[in-house]
């Protein structure tokens, strides 16, 4: 957009600068001539950049004045022909529209380079894009005001210094149309041109919307959508992971312009009552979403009201107590536990600070037709809404991938997971997670779930509070399917890294001693409330976009719960939308066009994908399937026994995977 231009000239210095600094005064100087001004086919001069030479003074006979050669570097304002400016939209005409940058107000787009089709309308003086989305026709209003995006297509320079009556030329047609009105020359016009995707107006607005687009100022918060509304970007599904992602927008400087709807079937979701009550679902969130949250001003919310720390980690085998145990070496936390209510109401007591963002809650989205340029969108209350693109977060049933015709590979574990708040016998602070491979599926404390064969919960489901409660605490220390090979083969390796440790004095700093390694039992608990059940499943769809539809959060991806990453992984797709989105408008496409919907899915499968396989295959290495005999169990319990006690003892191997396990 700027230039820097070398040039020279001579500055004439008054007598009375002849006391003041010579390089302040001709700075003044030059700017004095040249600041605001237009040089023929060179541009309209902005400010001084520098001075390379100051040549010798000479005061000429009969002038009071001196005179000095100066070469200097002037900031030029010269957009490059295809480059891609925002502006505000000055006035209209039936020619075309005009519009400023507010230091320079001789932009035209013709109306050859408007969006088609369009007509101008006289009563209002402005354009009108008739935007047809198959079905109907919108009016979207060219508004005065307004920014909009257009590319540089031509420039035109016209030579203003009176030399006698104007020669008939070119450019003189092109000025004598932009300015026909008042016969103004203009000595630089740029010619600018808006009819391709992702140029036009930031946001649209057709006349039906205009109000709402008003009252987006000043309250955004559970709204009605009015008929035919028009947003840049919806995201359905107002979850942790949607919330996120309305928050996550809402704060970027860049879509500060758009108009972005988040639409949830529940009723308002902010308020975070009675801080007393325990919620029984918690997540266990990574350091890369407390990153987030923090990002999005959420964290301190959650750190008013309450989180758990999670310093170190022990897991072990039923079958035959093989078990890891895990910090991170600088003493930071492994992860975070809080309580789901209030991952949402941080979220979502965030989003009236967004005047980008509006919130309808208490509506569906029932059906939606996509096509090349848009998704047309129907409410539950019968209403439209149009937008560029779609987000999908509507959770693991989702509906908008089903209609968008997109396959997913999806299975039901055999398992059902029950979460509970659990109160401890004795007061103590916690800072340790525990997990137990169980030969019927895992147990954990801190978050508390117990993932149980499907046959089995009912058992548990109905016992009395201290029953379970019995039963929660025999199942981290009563023996499980034990197998005695297996345990044969952990004290093999054992002495075998005993054995390598003495062997290789110099390499004993890759292994553990087996003695520093304590196995501490998890506290016991004393009672229990909200105990509730979930069936659980694998489900990884097989796209992650379509036609003006992205997907995040358990509508792409449900793992099972045991390492406890399922909103984690939500919460990437968050963070990798959004950068493709920035990436997308910085490089002047248009949102919700097709590259960047493929760029997304890309990337964000490449991180997904892979860790949803290992989860799985973890869960399935430690389940007891029905295989009939031990002849099949005994490799898997040596398997994993063999990489349980490898992974405590070799440092960079425990390293590696608690790296990996805390992303
Ligand atoms: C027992 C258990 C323990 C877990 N523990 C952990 C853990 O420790 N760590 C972790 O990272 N993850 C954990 N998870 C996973 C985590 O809970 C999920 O990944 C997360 O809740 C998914 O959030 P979401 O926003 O994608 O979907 P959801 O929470 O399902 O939200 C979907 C939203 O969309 C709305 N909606 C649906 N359809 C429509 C529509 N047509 N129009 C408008 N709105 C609609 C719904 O009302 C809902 O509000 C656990 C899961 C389970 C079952």
């Amino acid at each position: 957009m700027y230039i820097l231009a070398e040039m020279n000239d001579v500055v004439h210095v008054k007598p009375w600068y002849f006391d003041q600094d010579l390089l302040n005064v001709i700075e003044d100087e030059l700017n004095k001539k040249f600041a605001n001004k237009i040089i023929y086919q060179l541009g309209l001069c902005v400010a001084l950049f520098d001075i390379k030479e100051i040549g010798n003074s000479s005061v000429l006979p009969g002038d009071g004045s001196s005179h000095t050669k100066v070469s200097f570097r002037y900031v030029i304002f010269r957009p490059f022909i295809d480059e891609i400016l925002v502006g505000k939209v000055k006035s209209s005409s039936k020619e075309g529209i005009y519009i400023s940058l507010s230091f320079f107000d001789d932009i035209f787009v013709p109306f050859s380079n408007l969006q088609k089709p369009c007509r101008f309308d006289e009563k209002e003086q402005l354009f009108i894009w008739q935007y047809d989305t198959g079905d109907s026709v919108h009016d979207l209003f060219i508004d005065i005001g307004e920014e909009i995006r257009f590319r540089v297509v031509n420039e035109v320079f016209l030579d203003t210094t009176p030399t006698g009556p104007p020669k008939k030329n070119d450019a003189m047609t092109i000025t004598s149309v932009v300015h026909n009105k008042d016969e103004i020359k203009c000595p630089f016009t740029i010619i600018g041109s808006i009819n391709e995707p992702g140029l036009g107006l930031l946001t649209l607005s057709s006349r039906a919307s205009f109000s709402s687009t008003k009252n987006l100022q000043n309250d955004n918060q559970s709204h009605n959508c009015k008929n035919n509304d028009y947003f840049d970007i919806v995201i359905c599904g107002g979850g942790m992971v949607g919330n996120a992602m309305a928050a996550a927008l809402g704060q970027e400087n860049l879509f500060k312009n758009l108009k972005i709807a988040l639409i949830d079937t529940e009723s308002n979701k902010e308020k975070y009552q009675n801080p007393q009550i325990h919620h029984s679902r918690v997540c266990a969130l990574s350091s890369t979403t407390i990153d987030l949250l923090k990002s999005i001003d959420s964290w301190d919310f959650i750190q008013q009201h309450r989180f758990g720390e999670v310093h170190n980690m022990h897991v072990w085998d039923g079958s035959t107590d093989a078990f890891i145990s895990f910090k991170k070496e600088d003493g930071s936390n492994l992860a975070w536990i809080v309580e789901n209510n209030l991952i949402i109401a941080s979220l979502t007591k965030n989003l009236s600070n967004f005047k980008n963002v509006k919130v309808f809650y208490s509506n569906k989205i029932e059906d939606f037709k996509q096509n090349d340029q848009a998704i047309d969108i129907k409410l539950n209350d019968d209403s439209n809404i149009t937008t560029k693109l779609l987000i999908g977060s509507d959770g693991g049933n989702s509906f908008i991938r089903k209609k968008a015709n997109i396959d997913v590979l999806q299975w039901n574990y055999d398992q059902v997971a029950i979460v509970a708040t659990m109160k401890l016998a004795n007061k103590t602070q916690n800072f340790t997670a525990w997990q137990r491979f169980l030969s019927t599926g895992p147990i954990a404390l801190l978050p508390a779930i117990w993932s149980i064969k499907k046959n089995m919960v009912n058992n548990l489901l109905e016992l009395n509070d201290e029953e379970f409660v019995h039963k929660v605490n025999q199942a981290f220390v009563i023996e499980d399917f034990k197998n005695e090979f297996g345990s044969g083969i952990e004290n093999l390796v054992q002495n075998g890294i005993d054995w390598l440790r003495n062997v290789i004095p110099k390499g004993s700093d890759y292994f553990t001693d087996r003695e520093t390694e304590v196995r501490i039992l998890p506290p016991k608990i004393a009672s229990s409330e909200s105990r509730a059940s979930y069936p659980l499943s694998f489900l990884h769809s097989n796209n992650y976009v379509s036609k003006r539809l992205a997907l995040i959060g358990d509508s792409i991806h449900k793992i099972h719960p045991l390492a406890g990453q399922g909103v984690n992984l939500g919460f990437g797709d968050v963070i990798c939308l959004k950068q493709c989105l920035k990436d997308n408008l910085l490089s002047g496409n248009e949102i919700g066009s097709w590259n960047f919907l493929k760029d997304y899915e890309s990337r964000r499968q490449r991180q997904a994908f892979p860790k949803m396989v290992g989860i799985d295959a973890l869960n399935k290495l430690y389940t007891d399937y029905e295989y009939g005999n031990s002849l099949i169990k005994t490799p898997l319990v040596t398997a994993r026994t063999v990489g349980l006690t490898l992974s405590n003892r070799v440092i960079p191997v425990k390293n590696f995977f608690v790296k990996q396990a805390m992303r």
